[in-house]
């Protein structure tokens, strides 16, 4: 039989934080802290395993766990000198979610267990605080009621504000014994009302009932939906903590909050959270007091803040991580109830990787590992325009930095309706639970009139790089008028759009104008060391001057894996010329119309060498089928007419001549250049041309000519030989020498099976991916709207494969690609231009195949360059010893 529980207490615990799996995040780690030697009140974990089994169980407990359970329970009844249960040493329980991976306030936790008519009184009699029992008790009743009972919490809500009223007390605080009895009382009815029985008074089934619960909270909705979001997966279930109580609601010289090592939003070192004196947990958490700044601690109470700091540090030298750390101090006694990796910023991950590396207490690989590649591209994007005009209504607490534009909405269900429509919302709200976080997923940024830095909507933003403010008492929510109210008077509807700032807690009516974000020094460390680790090289997709120079200059792209040329062809000046190119019905027409165009990419071509001084520039050859570059209406196409001078029903026919069933699998790629040569010369032409004048400029060019779309050895022969026809002319015209490739796109299957053929002529290969997964999978990509989704809901796909690389099938297409074009040409060298190109995992994947270069959007460069980084770590990790299998061509050989 599988032990089922672990014990921690009296300095010594059965588990350690190494038994995340079984014991879940929190209960390793409260296992760890006690081995630690620090003040952890006792308890036990019950393993993740046992909620495998329930479900398995049909939602029955494990035999032999009950037994065990009670074992454990008279281990902390003697370690805590009470009992379960009983009035004259009461011991009361917590009991606790937690999985192996963090999913805070996702699932339910039951505080003050053991709590019944009975044993109230000998609590309020122990510990001459009646006031307290009777408020320890109703809170056990309203958690119990809604956790295992599955009632509302409004329905509680509803019982407490009547009596406030009765009693005309403004605050829970305000609430006499008597009030607090009164309550109970009342709170005891209500339960019987709604479920027909009684609330449960025997402990022992308070426990049992409550674990169950637990178990079940697992796969309650907001659990599911967290998972989800979070690509959370195969996990046992939930572990559940069941811990001895400590009271943070005992009188003045009690207290809790949750505090952090270092500033999460910052990065800075700095004890950084919120507590609240005479409070329980979770009233910190809930958002609905607001809470007080740790500093002010330090002057109340010097002693336990000096523990606390020595604490906190220690944790932090010990787990090398931040720490985000609750604690309960009890009539001046202070407790440690939680401890685990602080979720943080993006822009605090990157500066407190650096810092520990500079601090020794980490090394640079695992700085590298420390930040998510995608989190990058949140560090990139913009903030406000300094100068810009800001209408500022409203000021709350900074809790996650970025800078949101959107329409207000008042619920997360309107939130993800909206978004789904393509608007950009704010989520507004009094503050926020954990219900909300698909609505907070899709929001642009998060308002919250309530609740401190460690509030749920807090965490959760912060968590999901998130602009987010929080504690914005200026603004006053109505959600039956789905309208807020800021001081000034301003009323703010639903649908009106405002601004919000997570770095300095303003919020601003209307569309305030954003830019960029600036780098931070730490970045730049990180990025350094990132290049020092990767031996993938990062290039860009770029098609104009521009976005190469952006590239290049601010991402350090390493050249551009794809320049597509088509792209050139829809400026007003130029498709015009490549219009008479279409229409044209003999050769000569057609080479005059192309010896038009020729100028205009030599131009550009130009540009980008220059931009792209002494790294490879890949140009893709016209790719596109030609009846997108002729308008399919009327009236359009009467303007064209007209601008050609010639008859509408000449276009008209041309349409027609040209319309496809299928374009994406029609005249277009290679076959273009097979049937209409001279467009290749002629862009080949232009290429060389503009690359002999940047040479001449002192410029180092490598121009790379990739043709689209092949699938056999004889079209890459033909479509080389016009190429290089071209290239030696115009070589021959300058009296030049210039090392240049022609090579291929891989992007059909069949292209992937005869690599080795093709490998003959092309000198390099670049994955097409969004191509090849079309192709493979037989999907459109402009189709998969309607089944995608449903797809992914129904796990028959894992991720959406245009997102991230099927590594199974189309990966296995990749991997014979570069397998038989190597067999056939040792030193080819080859990438990646698909999109996916800045996907993290299929960066690694690209790694691991033994790729040269991935390609992809400027602003994903960074993220490329640490995946690549991170997959060399990863590599180093599984197999230490073992020599690099996959290893890329050394220098792709260059042709004269
Ligand atoms: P979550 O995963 O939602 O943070 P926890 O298990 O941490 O759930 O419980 C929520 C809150 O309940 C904690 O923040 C803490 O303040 C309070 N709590 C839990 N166990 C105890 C305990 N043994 N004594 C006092 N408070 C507790
Ligand atoms: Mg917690
Ligand atoms: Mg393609």
């Amino acid at each position: 039989m599988k032990k089922c529980c672990y014990y921690f207490g009296g300095g010594k615990s059965e588990g350690n934080a190494a038994m995340k799996e079984i014991l879940g995040g929190k209960g390793a780690n409260l296992a760890e802290m006690t081995n630690l030697g620090l003040p952890v009140p006792p308890g036990f974990t019950i393993s993740a395993e046992m909620c495998d089994v329930y479900y398995k169980n049909n939602r029955k407990l494990p035999a032999g766990l009950e037994k065990e359970m009670d074992a454990y329970v008279a281990k902390i009844e003697r370690e805590m000198t009470a009992r379960l249960g009983d009035a004259e040493k009461p011991l009361l329980l917590s009991v606790r979610s937690g999985a192996a991976v963090s999913m805070p306030g996702m699932m339910d936790t039951v505080l003050n267990l053991g709590l019944s008519e009975k044993v109230v009184e000998g609590l309020a009699k122990k510990t001459n605080n009646p006031r307290f029992a009777w408020d320890a008790y109703r809170r056990f009743i309203q958690m119990f009621s809604n956790v295992v009972l599955g009632m509302e919490h409004h329905d509680f809500e509803h019982e407490l504000s009547t009596v406030k009223k009765e009693v005309g007390a403004n605050f829970d605080t305000d609430l006499k014994q008597d009030d607090l009895r009164n309550l109970v009382r009342r709170y005891l009815t209500l339960v019987k009302e709604k479920t027909g029985r009684n609330f449960p008074s025997d402990p022992k089934e308070q426990l049992i009932r409550s674990v169950k619960a637990v178990f079940a909270s697992w796969n309650n909705k907001r659990a599911i939906t967290y998972r989800k979001i979070n690509n959370i997966t195969g996990l046992l279930g939930t572990a559940v903590s069941v811990q001895a109580m400590v009271f943070g609601n005992m009188g003045a010289d009690s207290g809790t909050g949750v505090l952090f090592t270092r500033n999460p939003i910052t990065g800075a070192r700095e004890i950084y959270g919120d507590y609240l004196m005479n409070a329980q947990g979770e009233d910190v958490v809930a958002g609905i007091r607001t809470p007080k700044h740790i500093a002010d601690l330090a002057t109340k109470m010097p002693e336990i803040y000096a523990q606390i700091e020595k604490i906190l540090n220690g944790l932090e030298k010990h787990y090398r991580d931040v720490q985000d750390v609750e604690f309960t101090i009890q009539e001046g006694r202070l407790f440690i109830l939680q401890t685990r990796n602080g979720k943080r910023t993006p822009s605090a991950a990157v500066i407190i990787a650096v810092d520990m590396v500079n601090e020794k207490m980490i090394s640079r690989e695992e700085a590298v590992m420390r930040v998510k590649p995608g989190d990058l591209d949140n560090l990139l994007h913009p903030t406000f325009k300094p100068g810009a005009k800001r209408k500022v209504i409203a000021k709350g607490i900074n809790a996650s930095p970025g800078a949101a534009v959107g329409q207000v909405v008042f619920s997360a269900d309107d939130a993800e309706a909206w978004a789904k429509e393509g608007k950009k919302v704010i989520l507004v709200r009094q503050e926020t639970s954990p219900e909300d976080v698909g609505g907070m997923h899709v929001a642009q940024g998060i308002l919250t009139s309530t609740g401190g830095k460690a509030s749920h909507a807090a965490l959760v933003a912060r968590g999901m790089g998130r602009c987010c403010v929080v504690g914005c008492g200026d603004i006053e929510v109505d959600y039956t008028k789905r309208q807020f109210t800021a001081k000034g008077g301003v009323v703010v509807k639903q649908g009106d759009f405002i601004s919000v700032d997570g770095g300095s807690g303003e919020v601003m009516l209307g569309k305030v104008e954003t830019m960029e974000a600036t780098n931070i020094t730490q970045y730049d460390t990180l990025m350094k060391w990132v290049d020092g680790i990767r031996r993938l090289k990062v290039r860009t997709n770029a098609d104009t001057i521009h976005d190469a120079e952006v590239a290049r200059k601010r991402f350090a792209a390493e050249g551009i894996g794809l320049c597509r040329t088509e792209h050139m062809f829809f400026a007003p000046d130029r498709i015009t010329a490549m219009r008479e190119m279409i229409i044209a019905a003999t050769l000569e027409e057609r080479e005059k119309a192309l010896a038009k165009i020729l100028p205009m990419q030599r131009a550009d071509f130009l540009g980008i060498f220059k931009a792209m001084d002494g790294c490879p520039v890949t140009i893709r050859l016209l790719d596109p089928p030609l009846h997108e570059f002729l308008p399919q209406e009327e009236g359009a196409q009467r303007e064209v007419a007209e601008s050609l001078g010639v008859s509408v029903d000449v276009i008209k026919q041309k349409v027609n001549n040209l319309h496809e069933l299928n374009p994406m699998l029609g005249h277009r790629g290679c076959r273009l250049g097979i049937t209409y040569p001279e467009i290749n010369k002629m862009q080949a032409r232009a290429i060389m041309e503009a690359a002999c004048e940047a040479k001449k400029a002192g410029i180092k060019v490598m121009p790379e000519i990739m043709v689209p779309l092949t699938g056999t050895l004889a079209e890459m022969r033909e479509a080389k030989r016009h190429i290089v026809e071209s290239c030696k002319a115009v070589l021959r015209e300058k009296g030049m020498k210039l090392e240049y490739m022609v090579g291929t796109m891989i992007e059909l299957p069949r292209a992937a099976l005869v690599a080795d053929k093709i490998a003959t002529e092309a000198e390099f290969f670049s994955f097409g991916t969004n191509d090849l997964t079309q192709m493979t999978f037989g999907y459109s990509r402009d189709d998969i709207g309607s089944f995608l989704p449903e797809y992914l809901e129904k796990g028959i796909l894992p991720v959406d494969p245009f997102q991230s690389i099927d590594q199974e099938g189309v990966g296995q297409l990749i991997r014979m690609g570069i397998e038989k074009g190597r067999a056939a040409r040792p030193k080819l060298e080859v990438g990646i231009c698909g999109e996916h190109g800045g996907d993290p995992a299929s960066v690694k994947f690209c790694h691991r195949v033994g790729m040269d270069y991935v390609s992809c959007s400027p602003y994903r460069v960074p993220i490329a360059r640490l995946a690549a980084a991170q997959a060399v770590v990863e590599e180093r990790k599984t197999a230490p010893k073992k020599a690099k299998k996959a290893k890329p061509a050394r220098k792709a050989s260059r042709k004269r």
